[in-house]
């Protein structure tokens, strides 16, 4: 029976890994959150997702949604900004109080729980530092397309294929 078991796990991961590979096709990404300043956040992506056929949605069930957003405050003058987020459980940290487009810091978390890591490019949202005018690419918006209904090992293989891109 060890044997057995032994043989189960690469097959069960070339599954796993095979299903996800299939066309992503979701186009409404449900974001949970219990903070009232998502909602402005989440309309001004809308606006900027539109022509990408993505829509954001705010539901009130935390199991229900692909990404749970928490809104911090940070101490004046601290370096850290923008956000941060767990990957593997979906969940984001934005800094409240922070200067820059929080839509923008948003987006750039919500691509790490897709699975994108940073990029060298300046002008793209996923470089390392937040900023003006970061633009969203034809695979950011692939990427995005996971999201919907992803589970938790949809999300371990998502950071996965980091390892590989
Ligand atoms: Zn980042």
């Amino acid at each position: 029976m060890k044997r057995l078991f032994l043989c189960a796990i690469p097959f069960a991961l070339l599954i796993g890994i095979g299903a996800y590979n299939a066309e992503p096709s979701g186009s409404e990404i449900r974001i949970y959150s219990t903070d009232a300043d998502i909602h402005p956040v989440v309309a001004r992506l809308n606006r900027r997702l539109a022509r990408e056929g993505l829509t954001i949605l705010v539901v009130d069930v935390a199991n229900d949604a692909d990404v749970r957003v928490k809104f911090v405050d940070v101490a004046a003058g601290d370096p850290t900004n923008g956000g941060a987020s767990w990957p593997y459980d979906g969940r984001i940290e934005i800094a409240r109080d922070d200067n820059e487009d929080l839509a923008t810091t948003l987006l750039h978390e919500m691509l790490h729980c897709a699975g994108v890591g940073h990029e060298y490019d300046p002008t793209s949202v996923m470089y390392r530092e937040s900023g003006a005018r970061r633009q969203l690419r034809p695979h950011h918006v692939s990427a995005l397309r996971r999201l919907p209904g992803i589970t938790t090992p949809g999300r371990f293989i998502a950071q996965l294929r980091t390892f590989f891109y």
